[in-house]
């Protein structure tokens, strides 16, 4: 039987390869709502190539060019967030959460919520709302699957293994586009040079937090909150190779790594066919001609990013959502040139303490409002720390 699956986030990256998949094997798949933000005409082309039931687009302003391009199709369509969401909510076998940033959290919420699989590529709603988002896939008996590697990684390693005989789980970085420069030089690194991964083809976003170590900060706690693993028994090793993707340590000394090309597909497709293993389009690694993996300890004078991060874990709460909202307004003014690399982290840095003081912080938040009322109070206090810097 065919399994309906639907895809938020469809024109992006993780987006593109999932739908790469999905053309791999004709026959398999009916896909029911494709989602974008703002891009119409690949939101058209592949909602008619796919024979999708209803494509849906965020941006309002986009929406008419997206009418006129389905236009005679059958496809229904419709815009705005709340459509969005109600994309998510269309019955479906399998969801793919792979919209950017915090506004993936309500259309993930709401595709839990019709009990379905969620393959989950948008760690910034673990990150913002982790408990949230946990507690609701078991009340409404729904199953989420991580995408990230690093965390599909640690799944497939997990298999068949007891939880609580894990000792530590090392999830490792790349170092992203300036890991060789000099920490006295990051202070003046272009957007550009930041958009530069020296091994992943990502969407810009979070090429530039792998740059940061802000993408590996948000992996941390969304190892935290997806496996309730405790703070200090995770932790980040630099690889530059990025071929072995996480390793978790059990009680006996042994440790599981998990190995593979750095290419998503392997990962969306691993969730795509789970609980059974398909063979996918990805490259087969050759030991003999890799030669050698590297290892360095990550320093967190060039990625303070990671000491934030801790920080966040520890203080638990609603620390998460003011840590991404920090983070994602930080990154909107490093994009408009409005900001300097480095000052990322003293943005978020200084939400965090100024935010510190909110009465309730320290409570995980119960409800889609209180994470949304969260973000919006992080993100002015952001505003605030980006200006005093400019
Ligand atoms: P992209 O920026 O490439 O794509 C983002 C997708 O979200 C696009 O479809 C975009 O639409 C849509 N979108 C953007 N803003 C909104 C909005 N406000 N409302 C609705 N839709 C929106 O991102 P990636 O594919 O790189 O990443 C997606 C998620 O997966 C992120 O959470 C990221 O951290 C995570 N991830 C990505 C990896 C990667 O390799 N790329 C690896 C692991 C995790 P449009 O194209 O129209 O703007």
């Amino acid at each position: 039987m065919k399994r309906r699956v639907s895809i938020l986030g469809a024109t992006g990256s993780i987006g593109q390869s999932t739908i790469d998949l999905i053309r791999s094997r004709p026959g398999d798949f009916d896909v029911v709502a494709l989602t974008a933000g703002r891009n119409a005409a690949q939101l058209a082309h592949d909602a008619k190539s796919l024979s999708a039931e209803l494509a849906v687009i965020s941006e309002p302003d986009a929406y008419g060019e997206l009418v006129d391009r389905l236009a005679g199709t059958g496809i229904e369509t419709a815009c705005g967030p709340e459509a969005v969401t109600e994309a998510a909510r269309r019955p479906a076998d399998w969801i793919m959460s792979a919209i950017v940033g915090a506004a993936g959290l309500p259309p993930g919420l709401a595709a839990l919520e019709q009990g379905t699989t969620l393959a989950l590529a948008n760690k910034e709603s673990l990150v913002t709302a982790g408990p949230l988002l946990m507690g609701t896939a078991r009340r409404f008996g729904a199953r989420i699957l991580p995408v990230d590697s690093e965390h599909s990684a640690v799944f497939q390693a997990l298999v068949g293994e007891p939880v609580d005989a894990v000792e530590r789980v090392i999830i490792t970085a790349s170092g992203g586009a300036l890991r060789d420069w000099p920490v006295e030089d990051l202070a003046r690194a272009t957007v550009a040079e930041a958009s530069a991964h020296p091994n992943w083809d990502m969407g810009q976003r979070i090429t530039i937090d792998s740059a940061s170590m802000f993408n590996k900060a948000l992996e941390l706690i969304e190892t935290k909150e997806f496996f309730g693993f405790a703070p200090d028994r995770i932790e980040t090793l630099v690889h530059p190779e990025s071929m072995i993707h996480a390793m978790v340590g059990f009680t006996d000394g042994a440790l599981m790594a998990h190995v593979g090309p750095p290419d998503m597909r392997h990962a969306i497709g691993y969730a795509l066919n789970w609980p059974d293993r398909v063979s996918l389009p990805v490259e087969r690694l050759d030991f003999a001609k890799l030669g050698q993996f590297t290892f360095r300890a990550p320093d967190e004078t060039r990625w303070p990013a990671l000491r934030l991060a801790r920080e966040v874990m520890q203080a638990g709460g609603k620390s998460g959502a003011v840590f991404n909202a920090a983070k994602e307004a930080a990154l909107d003014a490093f994009i408009a040139t409005r900001i300097g690399f480095m000052d990322m982290n003293a943005v978020v840095e200084t939400t965090l303490a100024k935010m510190s003081a909110l009465r309730g912080l320290e409570i995980s938040p119960v409800s889609l409002d209180e994470v949304l009322e969260t973000d919006r109070l992080a993100r002015i206090r952001a505003q605030e720390a980006i200006a005093a810097l400019g």
